[in-house]
């Protein structure tokens, strides 16, 4: 018999609670044998009682859940951002959630801003390495404040953390398909190795080693400039691209500009056998939180995401076809088309979903 998956679920601030609300609605309407349990870990609890993680949170997490699903953190009444940092990035850090998926797929022409560009045009992963470089806030200030004050940000990389992340990149090439059933085949890695030469380096000897592992697979290169060029001039060209902390993040923003905005982008923070996390690509964006306007398509496939995951792929592929119908018929929020709220488009995929 097929146990009930476990599934923390940690809204967090600003859209996150909105949008996560229309992900669990989803997920429920699919019938997914999920058992769900919510935190509140946020900016609001902070400021309640000063909690960010309570004492033992992520162990809790890796003992009792099969996965997380988070919405996003980042609230203006705490300046200083440490309950997002010390949940968000504690998170992927102390979990060791190395592999930072984000697959970027055009649902529709009309969201991509390119021009004659079709759904199957778009359809790659971009693998972001996710516990090490410079966002390990390594580093230093010395005569902070004066006009000789000296910032010091390290970028960290490690043999282990390089070669586990890229050698996750072609797993993922080889046992995953594109949309339209036809194999993935390359892997590109993206770094700055002609003017970071000590970090470049390292990736481009483990990438080329890793490489050797997967004659199958066709192993690829482009500096991190020539690539965002290149994403807008021809992104038919990619398949899986794996690069550092930096690149992924600075790249997948770029990408979710391709699919439709941030509000369509998904994405998945995975130790492959672990406790792993799943969460919208987008942050809490203050601007238009409250206000029912937040699309909740990228939470909800996040949501999908999740599920497939978890072995859950029929009721994945459901909640992926509704989103595409939503798409289609622009029962959406107005960033991709529609017109309707958060929660009136969330309640339309839901009822696409349980037909
Ligand atoms: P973070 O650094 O935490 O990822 P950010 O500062 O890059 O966050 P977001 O919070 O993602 O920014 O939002 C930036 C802007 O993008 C928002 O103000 C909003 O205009 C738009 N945006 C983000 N998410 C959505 C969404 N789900 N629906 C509609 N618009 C969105």
């Amino acid at each position: 018999m097929r146990q009930k998956k476990r599934v923390a679920i940690i809204p967090g601030d600003g859209i996150g609670p909105e949008v996560i609300a229309e992900a669990v609605r989803a997920m429920q309407a699919s019938g997914a044998d999920v058992e769900l349990t919510h935190f509140d870990w946020s900016a609001n609890r902070y400021l309640a009682d000063a909690v960010t993680v309570p004492p033992d949170g992520f162990a809790m997490l890796e003992r009792d859940f099969d996965a997380i699903l988070l919405g996003a953190f980042g609230d203006p009444r705490v300046p200083s951002n440490i309950h997002a940092k010390e949940i968000l990035l504690g998170m992927r850090f102390k979990m060791d959630l190395y592999a930072n998926l984000r697959p970027v797929r055009l649902l529709d022409a009309s969201l991509c801003p390119l021009k004659g560009v079709e759904p199957s045009d778009i359809d790659f992963v971009v693998v972001r390495e996710n516990t090490e470089g410079v966002y390990v806030d390594a580093g230093g200030v010395f005569k902070q404040g004066t006009p000789d004050e000296v910032a010091v940000q390290e970028d960290i990389n490690t043999r282990k953390g390089v070669e586990r992340v890229v050698r996750y990149a072609f797993e993922y090439c080889e046992r995953h398909k594109k949309q339209d059933g036809s194999p993935r085949r390359q892997v590109l890695m993206c770094d700055k190795s002609n003017a970071m030469t000590h970090a470049g380096g390292l990736w481009q000897r483990v990438f080329k080693e890793v490489s050797r592992e997967y004659p199958q697979i066709t192993p690829q290169h482009m500096y991190v400039d020539a690539l965002c060029t290149q994403m807008v001039r021809d992104p038919r060209q990619f398949d899986v691209i794996v690069t550092n902390n930096m690149f992924g993040d600075i790249i997948t923003d770029l990408a979710a500009g391709l699919q439709g905005g941030l509000g369509m982008a998904a994405s998945g923070n995975i130790h492959p056998g672990k406790t792993s996390m799943f969460e919208p690509v987008h942050g809490s964006a203050p601007p238009i939180a409250g206000k029912n306007v937040a699309n909740p398509l990228g939470a909800i496939l996040t949501s999908a995401m999740m599920l497939a995951h978890l072995g859950l792929t029929q009721e994945a592929d459901e909640i992926e076809a509704a989103v595409l119908e939503a798409v289609r018929q622009r029962k959406t929020t107005q960033d991709v088309g529609g017109s309707l709220g958060t929660h009136e488009a969330g309640e339309w995929v839901a009822k696409r979903v349980a037909r």
